[in-house]
């Protein structure tokens, strides 16, 4: 059997037996894409069943939650937590409250780390959980009491060396904390390296909420280095508008980037003097209202409610607001428009046709794995100070983190290179984190 037969046979066990996972599916053919190559070189990691069992969870938690809304009523949503792959370091990724999480997208973000985790360099395994609960429209109070009954079955599954959960989308600093309090009454122990994302003022690390959206900044100036260029003059379109968007319109603006256009799910807007960023924070984080009502606030915007983001032109794309955002279609749209770079700021944002446009049009493409590693290795790093009881400064925890994704670029266009595909970030970011978890997992046996 070639390696190809062998890497689709595995890959079609894989869509039978999680049947029904589209996302899953989708995210085990992007990283299988480039095990072949892996394969040819090194055919031993095909042996021992190792990708079958990197494609099987160590673990699936799926749990009642049951809470009562305000005006007294029981609802009861579904929990979970994918302990997918621990040979590198306790289980670690983030909790998604949205109404479309179901196993199949926990376990699609959870494949998906395990690999972006092991691109950081730092010692954690991959995970991923979260709940189909909405909270959007609920209050302060309904939150907290679900976070309450969510923790009330998760505590008995984590632990600061065993899985260490943190935000996602619709979990930020307050989720956390209400998760954190929750987890400290059950278990009667201020167990720190829990949970991160925390405040900065009980144990959180500086930097941990911009990381993602500053990370993916880093990433892409970056990348416009390897051409000679940088974010400085550039012209972008981030879509989004939660933590991700914010920050990574925050870091970009900082490196002298002008940032035009970005959403939501009602719609997106377009300021072609530069989002104002204290105006989009304070909608969106204070209020927690649309982006609509920035035209409010600076009549010269425009806001769109039908329509694609991705029409407006721009130089490099950041997709940050969710999976499967950018098909083929707004790909067309973004090459003809002339885009040079489109790096995710979430997670599998970009549908596989839609990178098969963008490669075929000599894009630059960096993939969620290795673009938005910054949010997790800052995870990391609030891990390393609560392990020392220590807490580092805005400016140095900054510094670490470009280094980071300095060294996360790197890897990814020295793999790509090795592997005979300069400038694929796809493969060159697959197969790096491949490998290293690859030899961890025949160093530490049949497992
Ligand atoms: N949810 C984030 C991610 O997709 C961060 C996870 C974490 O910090 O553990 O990587």
């Amino acid at each position: 059997m070639s390696t190809r037969e062998l890497v689709e046979s595995i890959y079609e066990q894989v869509r039978t037996r999680n049947a029904g996972e589209p996302e899953f599916h989708q995210a085990a053919a992007e990283v299988f894409d480039s095990l072949h190559v892996v394969l040819d070189r090194h055919p031993h990691y095909a042996e021992a069943g190792l990708i079958e069992r990197l494609c099987e969870p160590e673990r699936q938690i799926i749990f009642r939650v049951p809470w009562t809304d305000d005006r007294g009523a029981v609802h009861v949503n579904r929990g979970f937590r994918v302990q997918y792959n621990s040979v590198l370091g306790p289980y670690k990724g983030g909790l998604r409250f949205h109404p479309t999480v179901n196993l199949g997208i926990v376990k699609f973000l959870g494949f998906e780390q395990i690999f972006k985790n092991a691109l950081t360099g730092l010692p954690i395994g991959g995970g991923k959980g979260g709940s189909d609960f909405d909270p959007k429209g609920r209050s302060e109070a309904e939150v907290m009491r679900f976070c309450q009954s969510f923790m009330t079955e998760l505590h008995s599954h984590i632990g600061e060396h065993t899985d260490v959960p943190a935000g996602d989308i619709g979990v930020g600093g307050r989720e956390i904390g209400f998760l954190f309090g929750q987890y400290k009454r059950l278990t009667n122990r201020y167990e720190s390296g829990v949970l991160t994302g925390k405040g900065t003022g009980w144990g959180g690390s500086q930097v941990r909420r911009e990381a993602t959206g500053y990370g993916a900044a880093y990433f892409v100036n970056d990348m416009l280095q390897t051409h000679n260029r940088s974010l400085d003059g550039t012209r972008v379109v981030v879509s989004g508008s939660g933590n991700v968007a914010i920050y990574a319109i925050e870091k970009i603006q900082q490196l002298g980037g002008l940032v035009v256009a970005c959403s939501d799910s009602s719609g997106y807007i377009v300021d072609s003097k530069g989002i104002d960023l204290e105006v989009l924070k304070d909608i969106k984080q204070v209020q927690r209202g649309r982006v609509s009502e920035y035209v409010d606030a600076h009549s010269h915007a425009s806001f769109t409610a039908d329509g694609s983001i991705w029409d407006v032109p721009c130089d490099v794309a950041l997709p940050s607001a969710t999976e499967n955002e950018l098909d083929d279609k707004a790909a067309t749209a973004l090459v003809k428009n002339g885009v040079n770079v489109v790096a995710e700021g979430a997670n599998m944002p970009t549908t596989p046709a839609a990178i098969k446009v963008l490669r075929e049009a000599c894009v630059a493409f960096a993939p969620g794995k290795a673009a938005n590693a910054g949010g997790v290795a800052t995870s990391a790093l609030e891990m390393q100070q609560n392990a020392s009881r220590d807490s580092w400064a805005f400016q140095y925890t900054d510094d670490r983190l470009a280094d980071i994704m300095g060294k996360i670029h790197s890897r990814a266009v020295e793999t790509a290179e090795e592997f005979g595909m300069p400038g694929d970030y796809v493969h060159g970011a697959n197969i790096s984190g491949f490998i290293t978890v690859a030899d961890a997992m025949i160093a530490q046996g049949v497992i």
